[in-house]
């Protein structure tokens, strides 16, 4: 019975990512889903990609955390439009949610739409929003045994980008097993080593996301 429930939660969830996906499509927005534990930097990775791509693409942001605004306060100050969703504890963030962000943002004006996830490597993976991409961000001092712990993550996603990598010197973290750990997952996942503080592969991942949006695969 109470799996028959969780069913009927995330069908629900479904057709709403579903109606999310076609009305950024009809707005021509190319939307991506980003997920890491707390702390591995996704509002920095966001604001290092929004000056990366200053005049380059209209960026547009979805904030959700639990609680609190300091994320959006970080983005406000590169002046796009930037929506905070409070989750009031639950721990993932839905497609209704995500329906009720885009209701509230000027779309005509967006090319690119991050939609920073709750911090969460778990279920976070499970609730499609109506993105195109999905995200991983895994920092280095997290340590490198990330993909082998939380493995649905990283076989869902579409691009995984290692942060702080100006941090290899000073901690234990051995970046070919965390390589291994990926590839044994998801072949064809991007991978980027960043670094948010240095601005080392920003540019590189900028790209990417631009290219990707550019590139015209159905819907985009
Ligand atoms: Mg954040
Ligand atoms: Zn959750």
């Amino acid at each position: 019975m109470e799996i028959k429930v969780l069913k009927n939660i995330l069908g629900a969830n479904e057709q709403i990512a579903v109606q999310n996906h076609q009305l950024l499509n009809s707005k021509g927005i190319f939307a991506v889903n980003i997920m890491s534990s707390p702390g591995a930097g996704k509002t920095s990775l966001i604001v290092e990609t929004i000056k990366a791509l200053k005049g380059r693409a209209r960026i547009g942001v979805i904030e959700g955390d639990v609680a609190g605004s300091v994320d959006a306060e970080r983005v406000d100050k590169e002046q796009v439009p930037v929506i905070q969703i409070n989750t009031g504890g639950q721990c993932h963030l839905d497609a209704n949610m995500v329906r009720n962000a885009l209701e509230n943002l000027p779309l005509k004006d967006i090319d690119i739409l991050f939609i920073e996830n709750v911090g969460n490597l778990i279920c976070t993976a499970d609730f499609a929003l109506g993105e195109h991409k999905k995200i991983v961000i895994s920092s280095v001092p997290e340590g490198d045994d990330k993909p082998i712990k939380y493995p649905m993550i990283f076989h869902t996603a579409d691009a995984v980008v290692i942060n702080k990598i100006d941090l290899i010197p000073y901690v234990k973290y051995d970046l070919q097993a965390f390589l291994k750990g990926v590839r044994a997952l998801n072949k064809s996942a991007e991978i980027f080593q960043v670094s948010c503080t240095t601005g080392w592969g920003v540019e590189e991942w900028a790209c990417w996301l631009l290219n990707q949006k550019t590139a015209g695969k159905s819907p985009f």
